[in-house]
């Protein structure tokens, strides 16, 4: 998916994020992930068509993002954070051998635990949204990257 540089500044109007011209870029570069990248891969895209941005200005912009649902983080059980610019609900898939986060749909399957969440609901807590991962490995790794 591409997205023009107007874009993004309207983008960035409608959320009320000031248009920096790194946050621009960076913005404008994530678009380019077919899977969930870390802010050190989104760094190095970054670097080669712009270089002067820092990672630090990098990770600032990716929190304003994410505050913003313009994206979303998938935390992984290493510590490590990953984005995706999909902010819809879907289920993640996590391959343990080979640290790819892959998306799955089953709306039945999420449709399931909500429905049942919903009816039972967990005490003295309020449930704002259900992220299923499910964690695993691919028996056949092409196409998954
Ligand atoms: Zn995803």
């Amino acid at each position: 998916m591409s997205i023009t540089l107007n874009q993004v500044k309207q983008t960035f109007q409608e959320k009320g994020i000031k248009s920096t011209l790194p946050r621009v870029f960076i913005f404008q570069c994530l678009q380019g992930f077919k899977h969930h990248f870390s802010a050190e891969e989104l760094f190095h895209k970054v670097s080669k068509k712009h270089p002067g941005v820092s990672l630090a200005t990098i990770y600032k912009t990716l929190e304003i993002l994410v505050q913003n649902k313009l994206i979303a983080k998938v935390v992984t059980d290493e510590d490590k954070v990953r984005y995706d610019h999909r902010t819809d609900q879907h289920i993640h898939l996590y391959c343990e051998k080979s640290k790819i986060i892959a998306d799955h749909e089953d709306p039945e399957l999420e449709n399931l635990v909500l429905n049942y969440l919903q009816k039972k609901g967990i005490p003295d807590f309020s449930i704002q949204q259900v992220q299923i991962n499910i964690k695993g490995e691919f028996l056949t790794l092409k196409n998954k990257k």
